[in-house]
């Protein structure tokens, strides 16, 4: 059976492959109720997924939005639910954000250059368009050039971390974001894919402190055991077990769907209470 709630969804506004309208036809088509599109570092798509999520009213979009922040030898991406998109503050930190995405794909493009793998910067900004530009473009115009099969490839040998044509950018610290989705934007902080995290359980407990409310726990890529454990220490820190597809459209092969996975509905109503409790708070 397949899950109601899916949390963690991306469209063209970022890397996912569907526009805001094609991926809500998709959620209707595979039975979803609840909802949240979390582009990288952009809330651009929210306006014209809520304008087709109109003709749908058994399907509750929540506004969304995951931040990549810093931390020593890797990164930790933060899920923002509720936040406003409206707040002018939030979309100029959003704006910075996805400016330094431009010159990091940039100098990412002219290391593969001098590696040998050339593709075109026009091409991959065409492949971006106007959504926030990131690695799987790069991917993917390296996969139009015959150079892999599939993006996934390209992040192995060249765009991982630990890969010939990586380049840092500059991110914020994992607390500054809660603070930043929480006290600016007005959102719920959600820790996204925690799994991977060293040294989590400390982690947590910094950023309960920054103000998190949340972490993923129904994930899709994560085995029943994995889950089984994430589960036990939201329960620990009293973290709401959030979850979704991370659904990109990317097509790779045994790529998770929309709804194959995602927290019970009973989560994403606590979520709306948290968030109602906050819109009554005096000031
Ligand atoms: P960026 O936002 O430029 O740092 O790129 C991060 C995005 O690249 C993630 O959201 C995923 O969509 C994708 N990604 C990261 N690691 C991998 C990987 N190992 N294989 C395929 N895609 C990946
Ligand atoms: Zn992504
Ligand atoms: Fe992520
Ligand atoms: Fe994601």
């Amino acid at each position: 059976m397949s899950a109601l709630v899916d949390l963690h969804l991306h469209t063209t506004a970022s890397d996912g492959r569907l526009t805001p309208t094609q991926l809500v036809h998709l959620l209707v088509q595979r039975g979803l109720q609840v909802v949240s599109i979390t582009d990288h570092d952009s809330t651009e798509g929210l306006a014209q997924a809520f304008e087709a999520a109109r003709q749908f009213p058994q399907l509750t979009l929540v506004p969304g939005v995951e931040l990549s922040t810093d931390v020593p030898g890797n990164e930790i991406h933060l899920l923002g639910y509720y936040v406003d998109p409206e707040n002018a503050s939030f979309q100029d930190y959003l704006s910075t954000f996805r400016a330094s995405r431009v010159d990091r794909a940039q100098r990412m493009v002219e290391k593969l250059r001098v590696l040998g793998v050339s593709v075109e910067w026009e091409r991959v900004k065409e492949l971006a368009g106007d959504g926030a530009i990131g690695r799987p473009h790069i991917a993917q115009a390296m996969v139009e050039k015959g150079y892999i099969t599939y993006p996934q490839e390209a992040f192995e040998r060249y765009l991982g971390r630990n890969g010939l044509a990586y380049v840092e950018r500059p991110k914020l610290v994992p607390e500054d974001a809660v603070r930043l989705i929480k006290e600016v934007a007005g959102g719920l902080p959600v820790l996204a894919h925690p799994a991977e995290i060293q040294g989590l359980d400390q982690m947590l407990r910094r950023l309960k402190g920054a103000g998190l409310v949340g972490m993923e726990v129904h994930y899709a890529r994560y085995s029943s055991e994995q889950r089984e454990y994430l589960a036990q220490l939201a329960t620990h820190h009293q973290l709401l077990p959030c979850g979704g597809s991370d659904y990109h459209a990317f097509g790779t092969p045994n790529e998770p769907q929309p709804g194959d996975l995602g927290p019970p509905l009973e989560v994403a109503e606590q979520r709306l209470r948290m968030v109602e409790r906050r819109s009554h708070l005096p000031g």
